[in-house]
């Protein structure tokens, strides 16, 4: 228990300077991979807490590692700090950014009198959906060494596992011919419709696939002038499944229905991303458990909230490390409803009290969560030496 009133001294002490880091990242989003000011301030306040940071790690400019401590149990805290195109921080990385600070600084102060290590991983780009920050620094190396990981996301409640699903997003273009529209449309290929095509078939296909498969996109070009065929059009998809498997008999599916576009029209069809998927979240159950005893210890209970446990919902490159290495991914609550992520209103929520209090509890449950498994000695054993 003496570790664990030294981690919430520790937060005490930094609690306004997170609070004041959150809002300031929020106040200058930055898309995914051009987080710059977002990732050189984390880096100070752990470089000022002590920590030892290498930044620009993967050969990706916005991405970091900080240690502190010299334990054999090295577990990693994943702080992601993109928006969204147009909303902000309409998902609240601000959030997870400065708990992430607050849990490693906190677990700091106690590391080196449990056998901890504590590593902070900078993971730009989550909100990219193909080939984002943890693959890539996954592929890199960057958690090489590290026994487990753990972060937290704002949401509109607190939810212990959400079911979260494998997801893939990837680029669409037709090329047509252009012609005038109306005097000479029969020397036209026409690449508007040939999205239309492929919309349809996409909207026949939903009949027969798995309730839980998602997919969802936008046109990006949809032509330039209504007296011009359209020869070139662009769209952005995403397809989800419960699992990269079922991912994988979902995609080829999809890709037809775009293939379908170009051979009803004669445009040309070319798919340009989706290679590197966010995989489904495996939760580590005793991680878990420690976190919602944790959680309740400062008053966050997790209530049964029914069709929610069940009911698919986000995708995070976070499932990609929960493969790799046990991690867990808590949604922390900002009391947020009717606004959800995603939305500009639950952007405005991302620092309000509530979000703040959010910040802090969620950078408290997980330096707690660090502790238990410093000192349990199951957990302790299973995660060193998982091979
Ligand atoms: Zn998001
Ligand atoms: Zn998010």
């Amino acid at each position: 228990m003496n570790a664990k009133s030294g981690a919430r001294e520790r937060l005490e002490l930094v609690r306004e300077s997170l609070i004041e880091l959150s809002h300031r990242i929020h106040a200058h989003p930055e898309l995914g991979f051009e987080e710059e000011r977002a990732s050189s301030w984390l880096c100070e306040s752990l470089t000022e807490a002590g920590f030892s940071v290498e930044k620009g790690i993967c050969d990706l400019p916005t991405a970091f590692l900080a240690r502190a401590g010299s334990g054999p149990l090295n577990i990693g805290i994943c702080a992601e700090y993109d928006c969204l195109p147009d909303i902000g921080h309409a998902c609240g990385h601000n959030i997870i950014a400065a708990s992430a600070i607050g849990a490693a600084v906190a677990a700091a102060k106690v590391a080196d009198e449990i056998g901890l290590t504590i590593t902070v991983i900078g993971t730009p780009a989550e909100e990219v959906g193909n080939a984002s920050g943890k693959i890539l620094e996954l592929e890199g190396g960057a958690f090489d060494g590290i026994h487990a990981a753990m972060m937290v996301h704002p949401a509109p409640f607190d939810m212990l596992r959400a079911k979260i699903i494998a997801a893939s997003m990837f680029d669409i273009h037709y090329a047509g011919k252009e012609s005038h529209a109306s005097a000479f449309p029969e020397l036209g290929v026409n690449a508007a419709d040939a999205l239309t095509v492929a919309q349809t078939a996409l909207g026949l296909l939903r009949q027969h696939i798995r309730p839980t498969d998602r997919i969802h996109g936008i046109v990006t070009n949809g032509g330039s002038a209504p007296n011009v065929v359209p020869a070139r059009t662009s769209a952005r998809y995403m397809i989800r499944s419960e699992t990269l498997g079922q991912l994988a008999e979902l995609r080829p599916r999809v890709h037809r229905c775009f293939e379908a576009g170009a051979l009803g029209t004669g445009a040309t069809l070319q798919l340009v991303g989706g290679d590197k998927p966010y995989a489904e979240m495996h939760h580590d159950h005793a991680m878990a458990e420690f976190y919602r005893r944790n959680s309740e210890a400062l008053g966050r209970p997790f209530p049964d909230l029914g069709e929610w446990e069940t009911r698919p919902t986000v995708s995070t490159d976070m499932g990609n490390v929960s493969l790799a290495l046990p991690s867990i991914h808590p949604m922390i609550g900002i009391n947020s409803l009717p606004a959800v992520n995603h939305q500009p209103e639950f952007a405005a929520h991302c620092i309000t009290a509530d979000a703040d209090k959010a910040l802090a509890d969620g950078a408290l449950a997980m330096a707690w969560t660090c502790v238990d498994l410093a000192t349990d000695r199951e957990i302790r054993d299973r995660l060193i030496n998982r091979q």
